[in-house]
């Protein structure tokens, strides 16, 4: 997709391709170290980190293993509805995995500090968390992660695996929306 087809909805390219993909090899480089001769499955978390595990597991040298789950915390608007619910579970079986959870973003956290508590509940070997995109109000919950690409404002972005109502999923870039997109 090409910015241009939607440039009118957008008020602000916030992360590039570019910066996305050099964030990405840095993170590879630091996973591929810290597995090195470990076994290691990714669990991505539908559908927004698509993107980023889709580009982060070509980056890495490391022959990990990739499974999917499906929650649901947001609905088709912009506001945290505090509920998880599993949508898709894994196929895989945890128990001694060293699991790293792929998320697009962390905004209240609560979807992450749910989703940790439920897998490390399945016996893995270890959980780590790696997230494309990070708010402020992650800091409020006590969840570590480990690999973080970029810390980014309290606004409400889309692209790169993030929609807006389903939308705006496949621009190779993070961006904000115009105001005349959700009136
Ligand atoms: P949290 O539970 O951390 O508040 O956020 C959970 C989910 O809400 C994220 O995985 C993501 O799917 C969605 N979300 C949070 N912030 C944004 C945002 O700025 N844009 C979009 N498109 N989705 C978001
Ligand atoms: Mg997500
Ligand atoms: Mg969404």
């Amino acid at each position: 997709m090409d910015q241009s087809d939607v440039s009118g909805d957008l008020a602000n390219v916030l992360l590039t391709e570019e910066q996305i993909g050099a964030k990405l090899d840095e993170i590879a480089a630091r996973i591929d170290a810290d597995y090195a001769g470990k076994d290691l499955l990714l669990v991505g978390v539908l559908k927004g980190a698509v993107m980023v595990m889709a580009d982060l597991a070509r980056r890495l040298h490391h022959p990990v293993q990739m499974d999917w789950m499906a929650v649901s915390s947001y609905g088709s608007g912009t506001k945290s509805s505090g509920v998880v619910r599993i949508l898709k579970d894994l196929d895989a079986d945890l128990s001694g995995r060293n699991v790293v959870i792929v998320e697009d973003i962390i905004d209240s956290g609560l979807t992450l500090s749910w989703l940790v508590a439920n897998l490390r509940s399945r016996g893995p070997a270890s959980v780590e968390i790696a997230a494309m995109l990070r708010k402020p109000d992650a800091a409020k919950v006590d969840v570590d992660v480990r690999y973080v690409g970029f810390d980014i404002p309290n606004e409400f972005v889309v692209g790169y695996g993030l929609d807006y109502d389903e939308k705006y999923r496949n621009l190779p870039f993070v961006g904000t929306l115009a105001p005349h997109v959700y009136s």
